[in-house]
């Protein structure tokens, strides 16, 4: 097959092949064309002249410059309305992409610190959830994140506002600038979550401050049910064993977590982590500041920059499926589908 049409075939499996994404911020899922919509909605002033020059506004060389741009892009969500909207159009994105199920994040305190009621947040995303699994039959959960940048009051503020719905949520995590801001910061926010029956995430950004210490804190003192991101672990044999042992899964999105560097020489994070036997999957973290790379487009840049086969495409869905916040049922449902796909394709797993 000549190198093109290897390529195309490739990007057609990926984007043929069953999926499930766990880390996507439904926030960072705001296209710069419903921002307008909603600014207007809501008559919200918006400083760029239109959707063009908004999206150039989007460079950025870090983390913090990309959390400055992602915040302001917040301000236009105000009604359990604009939550609703937000919600369906990535459940519908991401159907369209045959992700069969998602657990989204979001980011309350910054919600609730601009006066807009947890109730309509948490209302807005569990109608747009019912509507799109009734409708196209996309299933979802929802993940409550603390801002870590934020005070731990904060966060405990807006983790005893949204508990009263905790039967709409499926687990809390970990996200924004990690800097400074371990884990263990919010240890009693954890262990309250969990109390509250919920699961539990965090962030472990790559090659941060106090990397290792931070995947440590999230691996063993806080105990979590699952990393987002987390390629620095390949920089310890001892946390990578720590992980195995726990069949930690990780989710791993490439436009983020470029490579990191091991003994002396810089890896790709899914490489590496795939060669380590990690849990690994990939996702497509903020999408609408990516360039509009949902999983799939997020899944062709692995396998290009990963050298990934079909095989690891499917082991990589797989790792995905199964560490579903689900029922055995519902999964083994899942990866039926998937099992499936993988004969018709004769890739053998
Ligand atoms: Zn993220």
């Amino acid at each position: 097959m000549h190198a093109l049409a290897a390529q195309q075939d490739m990007a057609a499996f990926i984007a043929a092949m069953p999926k499930a994404e766990y880390h996507v911020h439904l926030e960072g899922t705001l296209e710069a064309e419903m921002k307008f919509a909603l600014a207007e909605r809501n008559g919200v002033k918006l400083p760029y002249a239109d959707v063009a020059a908004m999206k150039r506004s989007y460079v950025f060389h870090d983390l913090p410059t990309f959390l400055k741009v992602y915040y302001e892009g917040m301000n236009v969500l105000l009604t359990e309305r604009d939550f609703y909207d937000l919600c369906y159009a990535y459940l519908a994105k991401a159907h369209s992409q045959n992700v069969l199920y998602a657990e989204m994040f979001f980011d309350p305190q910054q919600h609730i610190d601009r006066g807009v009621p947890i109730a309509a947040v948490i209302g807005g995303i569990t109608r747009a959830r019912a509507d799109a699994e009734a409708k196209l039959g996309i299933g979802s959960q929802l993940i409550l994140c603390f801002m870590r940048d934020l005070t731990a009051d904060n966060a405990m503020a807006a983790l005893d506002a949204a508990l009263p719905y905790k039967d709409k949520l499926v687990g809390v995590g970990l996200d924004s600038d990690e800097k400074d801001n371990p884990p263990t910061k919010f240890a009693a926010h954890f262990a309250k979550a969990r109390a509250a029956g919920l699961k539990v995430t965090a962030h472990c950004d790559v090659n941060q401050k106090d990397t290792l210490e931070h995947l440590r804190e999230a691996l063993v003192d806080i105990a979590v049910d699952r990393i987002d991101h987390g390629g620095n672990i390949l920089q310890s044999p001892e946390l990578i064993g720590i992980a195995k042992t726990k069949d930690m899964a990780f989710t791993v999105c490439p436009s983020f977590s470029g490579k990191v560097v091991v003994d002396g020489q810089p890896v790709e994070v899914v490489r590496g982590m795939l060669d380590q036997g990690l849990k690994v999957s990939i996702n497509s973290d903020d999408p609408a500041y990516m360039g509009s790379s949902y999983i799939t487009e997020a899944m062709i840049e692995a396998q290009v920059r990963s050298r990934l086969t079909k095989a690891e495409l499917v082991r990589i869905s797989h790792n995905a499926l199964d560490t579903a916040w689900l029922t055995p049922e519902r999964k083994a449902g899942y990866l039926g589908k998937l099992a499936a796909f993988a004969k018709a394709q004769g890739v053998a797993v």
